[in-house]
């Protein structure tokens, strides 16, 4: 039976004091919570402190990037085994905010999620296209080039460590959710394509998070929706008075 994930992506906010904080007030209001998987994803800086606090609780702890290479000469680049050193299990890959200011493309995506399973760390791959994509007519086309970009070459039984993330880059902090039939048509057109590259199994297995200013007001009616097996959340994770109540609302569903 797989488990909703509510996964938040800090960002790059919160200096160590903060991060101490966050992370300390939703482990302490999330002790209660078994059927949901809980992920923070804070910046580099934070890992090791945050990973103080949450490891042996029910708060995983992510990172928001990785490179590829093992080693070297790659100035301001994180390596898997740095990240496990600080307790990593998941990493986002090919968020928007790297697609759109960091030059990440599907290739240099698909390097990172290679590095990421021969490191026996976990991925959460974001695919999601802009309003101008969308306007046009074109998301469904947008997200299966990301989603065959992504995963060119990637087996079936790596899909047990892969969460696909739907994140419309129009709904990433604008405050515009994705409607929840938006969010459903898209989700279950990703696990179509993944079911017709990978077999039923897999698809059916797979994760598929949606992201795009949910909140506690509209989590519920989203997560409500078939095909969505959690969130990532930007904003609203930054608080535990917000982030919290979308882990129970996944919560509760679940039970
Ligand atoms: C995100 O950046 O992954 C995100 C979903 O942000 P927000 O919730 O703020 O829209």
């Amino acid at each position: 039976m797989k488990k909703m994930m509510i996964a938040g992506n800090w960002k790059m906010h919160n200096d160590n004091a903060q991060a101490l904080q966050l992370a300390n007030q939703i482990k302490i209001k999330t002790t209660a919570v078994k059927a949901t998987e809980i992920v923070i994803c804070p910046p580099y800086t934070a890992l090791s402190v945050v990973n103080d606090v949450v490891k042996g609780s029910n708060v995983v702890l992510g990172a928001q990037n990785m490179f590829w290479e093992a080693q070297g000469a790659y100035t301001g680049e994180v390596s898997a085994a740095m990240l496990q050193s600080c307790g990593v299990q998941y990493v986002i890959l090919g968020h928007s905010e790297r697609r759109q200011y960091f030059g990440e493309t599907d290739e240099t995506v698909n390097k990172r999620l290679r590095a990421v399973l021969e490191n026996g760390l976990k991925a959460i791959v974001c695919v999601g296209e802009t309003l101008e994509e969308r306007e046009a007519g074109r998301a469904r086309e947008v997200i299966d080039s990301q989603v065959s970009g992504a995963f060119a070459g990637i087996e079936a039984a790596a899909f047990s460590s892969i969460v696909v993330a739907y994140e419309p880059v129009w709904a990433i902090g604008t405050g515009k959710t994705a409607s929840p039939d938006q969010a459903q048509e898209i989700h279950a057109h990703i696990r179509g394509q993944i079911e017709k590259q990978y077999g039923h199994d897999v698809a059916m297995a797979l994760r598929i998070l949606y992201g795009g200013s949910v909140k506690p007001a509209n989590a519920r009616e989203l997560l409500s929706r078939p095909d969505l097996d959690g969130a990532l959340v930007g904003g609203a994770c930054l608080k535990a008075e917000t982030f919290v109540p979308i882990i129970q609302t996944a919560e509760e569903l679940a039970g």
